[in-house]
């Protein structure tokens, strides 16, 4: 029997199914619940042939209930449903007893409609006692048809009920028109309850507008409004109909692309849409008084992939969260597809982001405890070192300490997961304090034993600047290791500084009167990047690396990577390149004559130890035109 999950289900066709199921499966009588759907009415129970004599529904019972409401392993879903023969020996039926047993009810089969976590009703069939009493009650193949039949009827009720969300203007994002995400996440649940085998991939995807604040703040919510307008148009000339974009709140859409062919397809999509923001969003001069008509916004998205039918909707977009979290983390303006995480916080449980956030806000409490007394576990907090290099000489000419942070567990945790949490309890200011010392210490034992003579930098965090004693803290550090100021340089982003402008230029003008070094992290992220250029004294620019990650591809980046570092020369700054990881990169910068690079090609932050050795042999090529890696 083939079920039809376009034509709108009544009341009167889901009677007569069961009644064709129930005949289907020689069944004396059947049972259809179909459960309340979120804001809806009530449930419905349909019944054909043989049923119990009670008075409240039979589902009520616990037997029921527990099927219901239990979620399913997955191991029940590949197995056969199980009969519930000889009613009058369990236990917990036997309020029921009599209610079977006076119309000669004799064995049960329960079958929940679900697919995932999500169970929408269930179906249960009855039989009276058979003759001989000890034959099998139900076949293998009896079993089997009911579980697809069940399956089935699954599905045409989640079409039907998706069909109906669809037509309800509730189920909309107001803004946008797009599904919100109580319907996307229907629509999802019910393509990968379709997904038929190993044959197909579906793709969910989260994407998120990077740094997308900075327009509802520095230009206004109104534009900010028009802009997520703008995306969503976009994102859905982008794709093809099948896929489907909701929009999941603020600044992030959800994206579900069923029927893909392979992992492969997962890819050439994703890129497609990381494309489709390379091109400005225009619109009316006057709109928001902004002296053009386009703006640029770039997004980064996180990715989760479902192979098999029936996979849990939930887990899927936490999956998908997760990869967007991890494709900020590493650098916006990219994709990660989900895979399993590397840094977990316990092997086992500990899943929900809540109660990862208290492990993290737990952990920086005992470090800061540490940190007070001076007696900080170095296998909890550690500093990871990663050098700047000449560009025309290969030589080291900088060094940039990274936080890490260890858990229990010896798993390293990246500053981007704990720093943000840092700064709201507060332990920031410990955590910076022990930062700059630990960098200074390190750079005198090398300064000490020979290793070259180039600046060590740190990372200031928002709170550090706002620390009345932060001036005061440094100099007493430089004392204590006897570390000349000049080996010294702070990193502040853009962002920071423009949170409180005048603070900035006064505590870095500050440290500029001491003789450290200063340098401005993140460039070309901000918002208003040339005021502050103007204002704060500085002695390198450091360009984001969203901006070199696109330079092979995007024309657009190199241009702006080419303005920054010509920018940067005119006042007189140092331009320092991010995130650099290819030759080509690098030989870009080589030709657009930047100043210094940092990234992978030459070394990924590693422990002091470990980076000893390339900073004994001082360079990382002879020869310009020769291979970095020498
Ligand atoms: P940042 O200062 O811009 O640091 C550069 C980040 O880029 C580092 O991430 C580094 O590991 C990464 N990176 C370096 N080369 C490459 C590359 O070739 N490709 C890619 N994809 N990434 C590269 P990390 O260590 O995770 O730090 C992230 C951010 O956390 C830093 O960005 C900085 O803003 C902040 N941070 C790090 N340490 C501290 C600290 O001690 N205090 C404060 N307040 N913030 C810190
Ligand atoms: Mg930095
Ligand atoms: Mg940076």
């Amino acid at each position: 029997m083939k079920m039809s999950c376009s034509s709108p289900s009544t009341s009167e066709i889901k009677s007569k199914l069961l009644a064709h199921i129930t005949q289907a499966l020689q069944a004396d009588g059947g049972r259809l619940l179909i459960l309340a759907k979120p804001l809806a009415r009530r449930a419905q129970v349909y019944t054909y042939g043989l049923q119990p004599q009670t008075t409240t529904p039979i589902e009520k019972n616990s037997v029921w209930q527990d099927i219901l409401y239990t979620e399913a392993t997955n191991d029940r879903a590949s197995n056969l449903p199980d009969p519930i023969d000889r009613i009058a020996e369990r236990q917990l039926l036997k309020p029921l007893f009599a209610a079977f047993g006076n119309v000669g009810i004799e064995s049960l089969l329960i079958l929940p409609l679900r697919s995932d976590r999500q169970c929408i009703g269930c179906l249960t069939l009855f039989r009276s006692a058979p003759i001989p009493p000890q034959a099998a009650r139900w076949t293998d193949e009896e079993l089997k048809l009911a579980q697809s039949l069940a399956a089935e009827l699954y599905l045409a009720v989640m079409a039907q009920r998706v069909a109906q969300m669809c037509g309800n203007r509730a189920y909309y994002d107001v803004l946008t028109g797009l599904p919100n995400r109580l319907l996307f996440s229907q629509l999802l649940t019910l393509e990968l309850a379709k997904i038929p085998g190993d044959s197909e991939v579906l793709a969910t995807i989260f994407l998120g507008l990077d740094r997308f604040k900075n327009i509802n703040d520095g230009i206004s919510y109104r534009f900010g409004d028009r802009l997520l307008q703008l995306i969503a148009e976009r994102l859905k000339n982008t794709l093809d109909d099948r896929a489907i974009v909701g929009r999941w709140g603020g600044d992030e859409f959800a994206i579900l692309i069923p029927a893909l062919a392979d992992r492969a397809a997962v890819n050439i999509i994703a890129d497609r849409v990381l494309q489709c923001f390379d091109l400005p969003f225009m619109f009316d001069r006057n709109f928001a008084n902004l002296k053009t008509n386009s703006l640029y916004i770039k997004s980064s998205m996180g990715i989760a992939i479902a192979t098999s039918r029936g996979q849990d909707s939930q887990t899927l977009l936490k999956h998908a969260d997760a990869a967007l979290d991890r494709a900020k983390h590493n650098g916006r303006n990219n994709y990660e597809i989900y895979s399993t995480p590397t840094y977990h916080l316990t092997p086992v449980g500990a899943t929900s982001v809540a109660e990862h956030r208290l492990q993290l806000e737990h952990m920086l409490d005992s470090v800061c405890a540490g940190l007070a007394g001076r007696a900080i576990d170095d296998r909890q907090l550690l500093l990871h070192y990663q050098p700047q290099i000449d560009i025309h000489t290969g030589k080291i000419s900088g060094i940039e300490a990274l936080l890490r942070c260890q858990d229990l567990y010896a798993k390293l945790i990246n500053p981007a997961d704990f720093i943000p949490i840092a700064e709201e309890t507060g332990s920031i200011l410990p955590m910076g304090e022990w930062v700059i010392r630990t960098a200074c210490k390190q750079k005198k034992s090398w300064q000490d034993r020979g290793f070259g003579n180039f600046p060590i930098a740190v990372n200031f965090s928002v709170k550090q600047l706002q620390d009345r004693h932060l001036i005061e803290t440094i100099i007493e550090i430089l004392a204590e290791t006897g570390l000349a100021p000049a080996a010294l340089e702070v990193e502040i982003t853009e962002s920071i500084a423009i949170k409180d402008l005048d603070l900035a230029i006064a505590i870095l003008e500050s440290l500029r009167e001491i003789g450290v070094k200063i340098s401005l992290d993140d460039f070309g992220t901000g918002y208003s990047s040339l005021a502050i250029l103007k204002y704060l004294p500085l002695d390198r620019l450091k360009i984001d690396r969203s901006f070199i990650r696109e330079l092979h591809a995007n024309t657009v980046d190199a241009g702006i990577v080419r303005t920054i570092v010509n920018l940067g020369h005119e006042l007189n700054l140092k331009v320092v390149a991010e995130g650099v990881e290819t030759v080509e990169q690098l030989e870009f910068l080589r030709s657009i004559n930047c100043d210094t690079v940092q990234g992978f090609l030459f070394s990924r932050p590693l422990p002091a130890a470990e980076l000893e050795t390339t900073i004994a042999k001082g360079s990382y090529w002879q020869h310009p035109s020769s291979h970095p890696y020498n």
